[in-house]
């Protein structure tokens, strides 16, 4: 007698990001209510299952839905707006007034479904994001049926969203409650930066993300310049100031990271800090460069985040694992480190686990979450096929994404956005663009 399940998906390799990292051949996914029930050889799910839908997925790899754990979705709408600025520049002199002067409600709705739309297309199924009027972003996220967890921003100076950290603060406390319990959203602090926001803030943060068991996302050393302007006002390192407030904890979030001494690589590996790396932003700032290699080497989770699209300027995650692969080698001098297969555990597995939602999804195990992406192999670039992980990595591109489920639920149809209309989204990035008109 078969069971009666929700979907097969047979594939030549079933890449599952576990721990052991394996690659099965000639594997099957079977999904029921919207979870992993299942993943064995393709004749024997035939013989035990009977699937309302049964996908042969031949010449692909199946992999993980990617995490891009950080970013700031709704900035998609200011993408190409400036360029070719350093971050102090970028952010003082643009990109600030230009958010000043025109984020609300409906730019981050917009600008979420932009965002969505184009992550969904090059195989992200989980994203976090950091940026004002939240709970818009997360309706986008519902809407689109797509996984994210919404770093509540908190920031010293009044915005539309907030008039003081103590109303950012308390308005993410009431976001969490509101989506406690969600199958597809999560909410944390995104304290801006340690420039940006003071000790007492700070202070409550920590006591809340305790209580709560939510994370804090905040960018940190994220060039040389912050960490020499702390020095000159504070006499301390921002690590450390944020030491001294009882910030470090397997809680914390740090983006970026591109300055770090030694003691604080031990301090960050001791406190189970995770690190959010974003190469291409970065490069593209010029920020300077996260030491990858020797956060690995000293087991500091690092996870990766393609940051908002006015600084990368795409959230491609297949895209920013090869840059974070090859820019890891040239920082360390050695080829060997950050290989294809560590580089896609960046993406995935280890993502999840900075969100703290690797219980539920982040690699393809039986229990979890069926987040799922399919890549094409069977294109020009990305044949023949020696290893599977080493053309999604080294080769492939976002064109090749052909499917896409979350949390069971089919998002991307060979090639085709399922749950949302990629001409309304256009239409509703276009009609910003006029009124944000004469940049
Ligand atoms: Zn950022």
């Amino acid at each position: 007698m078969q069971e009666r399940i929700d979907l097969l998906i047979h594939a030549p390799w079933i890449v599952t990001c576990d721990n052991a990292n394996s690659v099965l051949q000639d594997h099957c996914l079977a999904i029921a209510e919207g979870r992993i029930l299942a993943i064995l050889p393709g004749t024997l799910a035939r013989q035990r299952y009977l699937a309302a839908q049964e996908l042969d997925l031949s010449g692909h790899a199946v992999l993980p839905g990617l995490v891009n754990a950080h970013g700031h979705a709704a900035m998609s709408l200011l993408r190409g707006a400036a360029d070719d600025l350093s971050l102090h520049e970028w952010l003082q002199d643009y990109i600030w007034p230009l958010e000043g002067r025109w984020v609300n409600e409906d730019f981050v709705y917009q600008g979420t479904r932009l965002a969505i739309a184009e992550m969904l297309l090059s195989g992200t199924t989980c994203f976090a994001d950091m940026y004002f009027f939240p709970d818009a972003a997360a309706r986008a996220a519902v809407e689109l049926g797509m996984r994210a967890q919404l770093a509540c921003p908190v920031i010293d100076f009044p915005t539309a969203w907030a008039n003081n950290a103590d109303e950012y603060i308390s308005k993410a406390t009431a976001l969490h409650d509101e989506y406690r319990g969600h199958p597809l959203i999560s909410i944390a602090f995104g304290a801006h930066a340690p420039y940006t926001v003071s000790d007492a803030p700070l202070r409550k943060i920590a006591t809340f993300a305790e209580e709560l068991d939510i994370p804090i996302h905040m960018h940190v050393h994220e060039t040389a310049n912050e960490v020499q302007e702390a020095l000159a006002t504070d006499g301390r390192r921002p690590l450390r100031r944020l030491h001294d407030l009882g910030l470090l904890s397997p809680r914390l979030l740090c983006v970026h990271a591109t300055q770090l001494i030694a003691e604080e690589i031990e301090l960050l590996s001791a406190q189970g800090v995770s690190v959010l790396h974003c190469p291409e932003s970065n490069l593209k700032l010029a920020s300077g460069f996260c030491e990858v290699a020797r956060l690995k080497q000293h087991g500091v989770n690092v996870a990766l985040g393609t940051d908002g699209g006015a600084s990368n300027n795409d959230l491609d995650m297949l895209g920013e694992m090869r840059s974070a692969a090859l820019l890891a080698k040239g920082v360390a001098a050695d080829a060997s480190v950050l290989s294809a297969p560590e580089a896609l555990t960046m993406a995935t597995l280890n993502g999840a686990r900075a969100l703290g939602l690797d219980a539920i999804t982040g690699s393809l195990e039986v229990g979890k979450f069926a987040d799922i992406t399919a890549v094409d192999l069977q294109d020009l670039n990305s044949s023949p096929v020696y290893n599977p992980i080493s053309q999604i990595v080294y080769a492939s591109n976002a064109s090749q994404v052909t499917h896409v489920w979350c949390a069971g639920k089919q998002l991307l149809d060979n090639r085709q956005l399922l749950t949302i209309d990629k001409s309304r989204v256009l239409s509703g990035a276009r009609t910003w663009a006029d009124k944000i008109g004469n940049l």
